[in-house]
């Protein structure tokens, strides 16, 4: 057996390998995105299964062999237990979860992320049903931690109508007032309220732990979701389908 070192991490994604093995991706603020075999996690018996369930943040002992990471030892720090009470909550970690796989590609990202993700999730299982709240925080909060950051400035006309509305523009990346020239100048556009611009505002601001902080009428969620979701996967340009899921359930 080769060397072995101890990490804490969280585990963000497992896959199944072999009989009776899996894979697991784990996201560290030192080494970025490490992929682990995890022997025996399939077996009902076997002590470290709970290491492939992800998400859960863990102390583990990791052993190198010619380039190939062996989970030895694991031990729970943080397991989430609220999101398996709250199928919105858990839909929307594993949204979380896709996304950080897919941006934490190198260690500057790693280090914005790992933060980030650990807050996220701890907030979804302590308050599932701010669900929208917290998943369009995490959306906005990556976009700013990745380079994508959206100019909330108001519009650059100089005179912007008094309207309570704003046109975020995904193609500009910027706010445009209701101005015929200005929403002209948009190209791709939805028109959202003050309150969405004063929540997006909000929420590039704020301190990790009070993220989800703010209040917001439904229309206002509804705008929210809409454009840090839209944004997230044009900038990404993936389509991240997990949350649609959600739109199935009756309303609440
Ligand atoms: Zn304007």
């Amino acid at each position: 057996m080769g060397t072995s070192f101890r990490i804490r991490g969280v585990v963000i994604d497992t896959r199944p390998h072999k009989d009776q093995d899996a894979i697991i991706t784990i996201l560290t603020p030192q080494h970025g995105l490490l992929s682990a075999t995890v022997p025996g996690a399939r077996k009902h018996s076997s002590r470290l299964a709970s290491m492939a369930t992800p998400p859960i943040v863990a102390d583990m002992v990791l052993s190198d062999s010619k380039g190939f990471y062996y989970l030895k030892e694991g031990e729970a720090v943080e397991s989430f237990r609220g999101l398996y009470d709250s199928f919105e909550a858990l839909t929307c970690a594993s949204h979380i979860l896709e996304v950080v796989k897919d941006t934490a590609v190198d260690p500057d990202s790693s280090q914005l992320l790992y933060p980030l993700l650990l807050y996220v999730l701890y907030d979804l299982s302590k308050h599932p049903k701010k669900y929208r709240q917290i998943v369009a925080a995490f959306e906005w909060r990556v976009m700013d931690a990745l380079g994508f950051a959206f100019d909330l400035n108001e519009c650059d006309c100089g005179k912007p109508d008094e309207m309570p509305t704003r046109a975020f523009s995904f193609s500009r990346c910027r706010l445009y007032c209701a101005n015929i020239g200005c929403v002209a100048k948009a190209k791709e556009y939805r028109f959202i309220s003050i309150g969405c611009v004063e929540a997006l505002r909000y929420i590039r601001e704020a301190p990790l732990e009070r993220l989800s902080a703010f209040r917001a009428e439904k229309y206002v969620l509804d705008d929210l979701c809409a454009v840090t979701h839209q944004y997230l996967c044009e900038r990404l340009e993936k389509n991240y389908d997990k949350l649609s899921l959600l739109d199935t359930l009756p309303p609440q």
